[in-house]
Parts: C-alpha cells; sequence; structure tokens
C-alpha cells in the first residue's frame, strides 16, 4: 500500500530527483518493475501517461538503470526498468522532466477547457488521453467549429491571466460544500484541482502552478464520438511547434504559388479552374484526335495495338473505351519502360481477355492480371515482339 507521503509528486509536482530504497521487484513476461520507498514517478492514471527517467546506484559503481515507464498496480507503484536491482538497493530517482512538465501542460489546459464547456454548454468530459504527440478528450455532447473557438478563446484568456492553480483534499463529509466535476465516485479524500474562475475537478494528475505555464491551447481536429465529439488539442511547447510546421508548410506553398497567405487560397481556387479549363480542353482534342483515327480504320478492323502514345495513362481507358466501339476484338496499349520491359494495357468489351492471360505469363513472364474486359501488367520482352504477337493471336 502506497501511502500519500511515498508519491512526491503530490508534494511538489516540479520535483525531478529524490533518494529511495528499492523495496519489491517483479519479473513479469520478460518486463522487470521495482517499487520504490518513495517516488517522482507518476504512474500512469487518468489519461495521463506514467513518467519515464533513470535511477541512479548510489554504491557501488554510479550505475544507471532506465524506467521506461510507471504503473500502478495492487495500490503499488512500479517503474518499468531494463536491470534487475536486489531488494534494499539504494538508488536516486530522476524523472524526464521536460517530458513530465509537457503533459502538465497539457493536463491543466484540458481542465480548463473541459471546465468551459461544462460550465457554457453542461456537456461531460467522458474520455480522455495524452500520448507522445497530441491529446484527446471526448464530450457527451456535439460542439461546431464556432463553439470551439469561442470555448478555445476563453481558454486562452484563462492562460493570459496567469492564475494560481490550487491543490485541496477535501473529506467526504465536505463533498456536498463543494460543485466540482469527477467521473470517479470517489470514496476516500478526495483530490480537487481548483482554478478559480475556470474550474474545479477531482483529479489524481500532476498539475502546473499556475496557468500561464501552459503557454496556450489549441484545437486542432474534432470528430463526432459516440453522440458527442472527440477534439483533439495541443498546448504548450507542442502548440508551438504545430504552428512552426504550419507556417512552414504555407511559406513553401505561398513560395510555389507566388502568394502570401493572404491571397493564397484565392490563388489555389483560381489554379484549380484553370486545371479543368484545361482538362476540358485536352477531352476535346483528345477526341477530335480519335474521330480522325477512327475515319481512318480499314472496314472490318480487328484490333489496335497503340504503341507508346502520347497521352498519359489516366487517358488509356478513355481511349481504349472509345475505340473498342469500333474494332471486332481488342484495342491495346504498349509502352516501353526498357528496350525489353513492357507495360501491356488491353481493353475489350467483345471477349473475355482472361483467356490470354496463360499464354501471356508462358512466353513473356506476364505480371499483372484484370478482368474479363481489362487486362494490365509488364511483360519481359521487345515492343516489335509483343506487338506481333498481339496481332497475331486467334
Ligand atoms: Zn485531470
Amino acid at each position: 500500500m502506497v501511502d500519500n507521503f511515498a508519491q512526491l509528486y503530490y508534494l511538489d509536482s516540479y520535483q525531478s530527483e529524490f533518494t529511495a530504497e528499492v523495496t519489491a521487484v517483479k519479473e513479469e513476461k520478460n518486463k522487470i518493475w521495482l517499487s520504490l520507498s518513495q517516488t517522482c514517478f507518476y504512474p500512469q492514471g487518468g489519461g495521463q501517461p506514467g513518467d519515464q527517467g533513470i535511477l541512479q546506484l548510489i554504491e557501488p559503481n554510479n550505475q544507471t538503470v532506465k524506467v521506461f515507464d510507471t504503473i500502478w498496480s495492487d495500490d503499488i507503484i512500479w517503474h518499468q526498468v531494463d536491470q534487475l536491482l536486489a531488494k534494499g538497493t539504494s538508488v536516486v530517482g530522476q524523472i524526464d522532466f521536460a517530458k513530465r512538465y509537457d503533459l502538465m501542460q497539457q493536463h491543466s489546459g484540458e481542465h480548463i477547457f473541459s471546465g468551459i464547456v461544462n460550465r457554457e454548454y453542461g456537456y461531460t468530459n467522458v474520455g480522455f488521453n495524452i500520448n507522445s504527440t497530441e491529446m484527446t478528450f471526448d464530450f457527451d455532447g456535439d460542439l461546431n467549429w464556432a463553439q470551439i473557438f469561442e470555448v478555445e478563446t476563453e481558454a486562452n484568456q484563462a492562460i493570459y491571466e496567469n492564475i494560481p492553480i490550487e491543490i485541496r483534499y477535501i473529506t467526504q463529509s465536505e463533498q456536498d460544500m463543494w460543485t466540482y466535476r469527477s467521473k470517479l465516485q470517489l470514496e476516500q479524500n478526495i483530490r480537487l484541482v481548483i482554478i478559480p474562475g475556470y474550474d474545479i475537478c477531482a483529479c489524481a494528475g500532476t498539475h502546473l502552478a499556475r496557468t500561464g505555464e501552459i503557454g496556450q491551447i489549441k484545437i486542432i481536429k474534432r470528430e463526432s464520438y459516440k453522440g458527442g465529439v472527440r477534439l483533439t488539442a495541443l498546448c504548450g511547447t507542442r502548440a508551438l511547434r504545430y504552428f512552426q510546421n504550419l507556417f512552414q508548410v504555407i511559406q513553401n506553398v505561398g513560395e510555389v504559388m507566388s502568394a502570401n497567405p493572404d491571397n493564397l487560397l484565392e490563388k489555389i481556387i483560381n489554379q484549380q479552374s484553370e486545371i479543368s479549363d484545361l482538362k476540358f480542353q485536352i477531352n476535346k482534342k483528345n477526341k477530335a484526335w480519335l474521330d480522325l483515327f477512327v475515319q481512318k480504320l480499314q472496314p472490318n478492323t480487328e484490333r489496335i495495338i497503340l504503341t507508346n502514345p502520347e497521352f498519359d495513362k489516366y487517358e488509356w481507358k478513355y481511349v481504349c473505351r472509345y475505340l473498342s466501339e469500333y474494332v471486332s476484338d481488342f484495342v491495346g496499349i504498349l509502352t516501353s519502360k526498357t528496350q525489353h520491359n513492357q507495360l501491356l494495357f488491353l481493353y475489350s468489351n467483345k471477349q473475355d481477355l482472361r483467356t490470354i492471360i496463360p499464354e501471356l505469363k508462358e512466353k513473356f513472364n506476364f505480371q499483372g492480371g484484370g478482368n474479363a474486359s481489362l487486362i494490365q501488367g509488364s511483360l519481359e520482352t521487345e515492343l516489335s515482339i509483343i506487338k506481333n504477337f498481339l496481332n497475331r493471336i486467334t
């Protein structure tokens, strides 16, 4: 049983170093776990991941043990480590404080946002998770982007106000005196995280001392989820990195488009419309070219084999379909990848093309497939040989 005094992160969430003794050891499924007489390592829980860091042996050789994860199991805090240590070993523990601080920025930011949503819309936060890149929270009611922007603006106002975040323990009998958000039915002493004016929530996680340290909160995604909404959010340095990347992308796209962020969208829309016009013109010209081609066909033409045509592979199907109306057998396109390697595209609405696949495989190591009316793939042969083969096939 871990007593409150052994959970150093509750005495000071900024403490990153401590001394302790190994009190228990276990090995399970190729993982080694240690418990310590006291610890700054926060065990995974309430949506917040477990801390990582190192344990340094005091004697005899300052050996370093890595801590990959921390969990709470059977009322014991277990540290997953890379080396077995004997019970009673003295260690100096050091958490990866940069990671912990980042998690505290996310977690405190989530409380403010959820507190405002609860106050303004009456929705409850029914799911919360922080991973190494982003945090998600789920509400039991929907929010559109306009509503999200409003809450986000107010949450950032709470950050600018740099309000002290208070931690207070209340007994079961004091519960009625407080109104707070809680996911669990709590029976013993309750730990309240209080952000005056914005939120009071029962929570076991580690938090910042003041809201200003959150830096900023930004929602970057909304999805419908179980009749409510799931939001993805970034706080602190994560939000800064996100905007730096976004800025870089917009700068790069702006350079390509010769536009600044203010007229970038307009330029892209204009370009899209130019591309549509060009596609229309190309299709018109293709059709005219195909009509001329058809006029030159001998009566009763069986099949057409086009080699290395000018038009690209996106137009092959269209061309083959068009021409197949004028032939009694099939239309094919052959393009050379190299002198000995050809791409084949064959179309017919008259015969089942699958019947020629075995011979193509046997003679030319055909790699590909298709259905009755269309086959495509590569062939290991020269262009003239496969062309002759296709012209002579019966
Ligand atoms: Zn919390």
